[in-house]
């Protein structure tokens, strides 16, 4: 069966320096797919090559075996590729549901759409749903810039849902959240799956990545190194050297020390 997902051979340099190496990996239609690797292997700039928002010097990425490798953002979004960002990126000034609305009317462009937040009396409906799958309906009417990092990611997992994506690419949802919120922003992460979405997510918090992920891909110095079950992952003496290896930060050895890889 053809992989939902398909990235093969992707390069990607930046002047000198050579993020991405010949990635090449799949996601199955329905999995919730881990990407994991430590700082600067590449995660970020796959994410950002997958959809659109950098060009790759070489390889293809295709949805349902169609190459999409020349589709900008905006048309690889209305394709079916949803993402999240490490960093969210919202409009603290407009309320959440502003926000949202925000979200309704992207293929109408963002200027334009900045300015057209009031949305349809539909659009609202929806939005206010998708804020109270994710669980912050009650937010709706504060300013974005008001929620916590967590809250944050909340309203970007639902912003990304508007789009009704078939693909759902989340970047450090569980980065810098506070750990009340963590288990909640997994359970959403699942139900969203259990919705039919297929997800691939990138995370540092390997615990998080475990508990979520059917099957983890483990990239190193911008190519896959490993791919496998967590406890295939966990086992695998080549993803410990990967990460203390490279280790730039204290980080990266506290994540791995956290799962006892
Ligand atoms: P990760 O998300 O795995 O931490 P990134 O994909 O963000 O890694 O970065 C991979 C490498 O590419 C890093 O060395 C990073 O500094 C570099 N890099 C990423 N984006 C850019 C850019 N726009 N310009 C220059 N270097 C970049
Ligand atoms: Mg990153």
């Amino acid at each position: 069966m053809t992989p939902l997902l398909e990235v093969e051979g992707l390069t990607k340099s930046f002047g000198g320096l050579r993020a991405l190496d010949g990635a090449t990996l799949a996601v199955a239609e329905g999995e919730i797919a881990g990407l994991i690797g430590p700082n600067g292997s590449g995660k970020t700039t796959l994410f950002n090559v997958v959809t659109g928002y950098e060009r790759a010097d070489a390889g293809d990425v295709r949805l349902r075996g169609r190459s999409i490798s020349s589709a900008g953002p905006d048309r690889i979004f209305a394709l079916g590729i949803g993402r999240t960002f490490q960093l969210t990126r919202i409009f603290a000034r407009l309320s959440v549901l502003e926000n949202m609305l925000v979200a309704t009317q992207r293929h109408e462009g963002w200027a334009r759409s900045v300015f057209r937040a009031a949305g349809s009396p539909a659009e609202r409906k929806q939005a206010l749903e998708l804020l109270e799958f994710v669980g912050i309906a009650k937010l709706a009417s504060l300013p974005a810039g008001n929620l916590s990092y967590g809250q944050r990611k909340l309203l970007e997992l639902a912003y990304v849902l508007v789009a009704d994506p078939d693909v759902i690419l989340l970047d450090e949802p569980a980065g810098g959240v506070n750990p009340s919120l963590l288990h909640h922003i997994a359970d959403r992460i699942r139900a969203v799956n259990a919705a039919g979405k297929t997800l691939l997510i990138v995370e540092h918090d390997m615990e998080f990545v475990m508990y979520l992920c059917g099957r983890i891909m483990v990239l190193h110095q911008g190519r896959v190194l490993t791919t496998g079950t967590p406890e295939q992952v966990q086992r695998d003496p080549a993803v410990l050297d990967a990460y203390l290896g490279g280790a730039e930060d204290e980080d990266d050895e506290l994540d791995v020390a956290a799962v006892q890889l």
